[in-house]
């Protein structure tokens, strides 16, 4: 029988730990708490390890054989305290070939606006000043002008996300009173944002219309009565539906709504100004369509298909931006200076197709043609056929996904490298691997390939995921 108790006694004391040299070594350039911290927990998750074993009597690890010496414990310490030291929020490679990963941080941005992120953050600048006359001015002026331009509206104007807009509408427009809803229409996005729960929220109440999977302009006109406050329509972004349907137009609703002197709201959720069958994905309906078909107010997410930072853009008649603007509410749902600079400089790519097309990474990774997929991928897997010692690596074809709780059934054709791990490795612990290395690699396993897509691997990050690779592999 071990003696648990005289192993517990050899575990060595906190500032024993402290004066071996590899933590002598951080407490020189890591804050002294968190090196203490370290040790602190190295010696008690050893503690617990002993006790666990004390308690199964035939562990198939003797506890003899853990070296409780206080340099092997410091080594340990020190690489706990190295890890503890760096930032938790972190970069990361996005191998998945989802290209709108709301998990990942949605999308990058552009360069020009990281480069307006980063001289908000550096300098003083006229978020609310206005250099004409020297007086104060809105945030909201910087972006106004230009998603009037590009849109077609009157008015604009930015709240925090999407969500935001939707609630601001809503509470704004329809406090106390009913918004007609389609059933087919009542959504829930990305877990947290349900189009029942942001109405209730905002004071508004719901009247459904219709069935699931069909509704009628009558079915609309049937439930005005003088407590009616708008129309509200959400575009099903995430789901999709086949088979006998029938929804009522943008178009239609609009002149329904004239007609009852009610205002029509459109929720787009993602909101393109492209036209998506350009790039062989299924139609997206257009922010300046709903504009131009008529709807009072248009609102749509700054980081998803238009690849700016996380925004909630409201578009539409002048008088109802006003009233979402003076609501008191409006203030605690603002934006910040940075995504008054990014979203600026996004809106400002637009103005010419072919540099939104080149710049804006999320266009950028649409528009990539397969067989630059298939260059990439054959050129990963040449970089690691030299250095993988066992394993098999493949290129085979695939698909990438637009994402986001946009275009749900939209595949891009791709070429994916695909790994099958060396032999003796399991393919889960090899994603886990890669998933805590440095830099972190996040992919898809299929059975037990790991495979990665270069769509949303950036050239520049190629390097860094091939030694990631190589050293997972070891
Ligand atoms: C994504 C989405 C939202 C929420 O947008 P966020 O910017 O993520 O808050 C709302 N409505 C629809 C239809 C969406 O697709």
């Amino acid at each position: 029988m071990t003696d648990y108790k005289s192993l517990l006694r050899e575990l060595p004391a906190v500032d024993r730990l402290l004066r071996e040299t590899p933590l002598e070594d951080k407490m020189r350039h890591l804050p002294r708490r968190l090196v203490l911290e370290a040790a602190q927990e190295t010696i008690a998750s050893y503690r617990r390890r002993i006790s666990d074993y004390s308690s199964l009597d035939n562990s198939p690890e003797s506890p003899v054989q853990i070296d409780l010496s206080p340099s092997a414990l410091a080594e340990e310490a020190a690489l706990l305290a190295e890890k503890r030291a760096g930032s938790n929020f972190r970069s990361l490679i996005n191998a998945t070939g989802i290209i709108i990963h709301t998990n990942l941080g949605r999308v990058p941005l552009a360069p020009s606006a990281i480069e307006a992120v980063t001289a908000a953050a550096r300098d003083y600048n006229n978020l609310e000043f206005s250099l004409d006359t020297g007086e104060r001015g809105s945030r909201q002026e910087h972006l106004e002008k230009l998603l009037c331009d590009l849109s077609g509206a009157e008015a604009a104007a930015v709240v925090n996300n999407n969500a935001a807009a939707v609630f601001l509408a809503l509470n704004t427009i329809a406090a106390g009173r009913e918004v007609v809803v389609s059933r087919g229409q009542l959504v829930e996005i990305g877990g947290s944002f349900r189009i029942p729960e942001i109405m209730a929220a905002s004071g508004a109440r719901l009247v459904e219309v219709g069935t699931t999977n069909k509704t009628y302009l009558r079915d609309y006109e049937a439930v005005v009565n003088e407590n009616t406050a708008a129309f509200l329509k959400v575009h099903t972004s995430n789901y999709h539906m086949i088979g006998f349907t029938a929804a009522v137009k943008t178009k239609d609703l609009v002149s329904l709504a004239a007609r009852c002197h009610l205002p029509l709201i459109e929720d787009l959720g993602s909101g393109v100004f492209r036209d998506l069958t350009a790039y062989n994905l299924p139609p997206e309906p257009r922010i300046q369509d709903s504009i131009a078909a008529g709807a009072d107010l248009v609102t749509f997410s700054g980081d998803k298909m238009l690849g700016g930072p996380q925004a909630g853009i409201i578009v539409g008649r002048s008088d109802l931006v006003a009233m979402i603007r003076k609501n008191q509410l409006a203030r605690t749902l603002r934006i910040d200076k940075f995504t008054v600079a990014a979203l600026e400089a996004t809106l400002r790519l637009y103005l010419d197709w072919e540099r939104a097309e080149q710049e804006i990474p999320v266009w950028t990774m649409i528009a990539a043609p397969p067989a630059e997929m298939r260059r990439r991928a054959e050129g990963l897997a040449e970089q690691l056929s030299g250095l993988l010692a066992g394993g098999d690596l493949e290129v085979i074809e695939g698909f990438s996904r637009v994402g986001g709780g946009a275009l749900p059934t939209a595949e891009l054709p791709t070429f994916l490298l695909a790994l099958r791990p060396p032999e003796g490795k399991s393919p889960t612990d090899l994603v886990a691997k890669l998933r805590q290395g440095s830099p972190p690699v996040v992919l898809r396993l299929q059975q037990d390939r790991l495979l990665f897509d270069p769509r949303t691997i950036k050239e520049e990050e190629e390097e860094a995921l091939v030694g990631a690779i190589d050293r997972a592999c070891r």
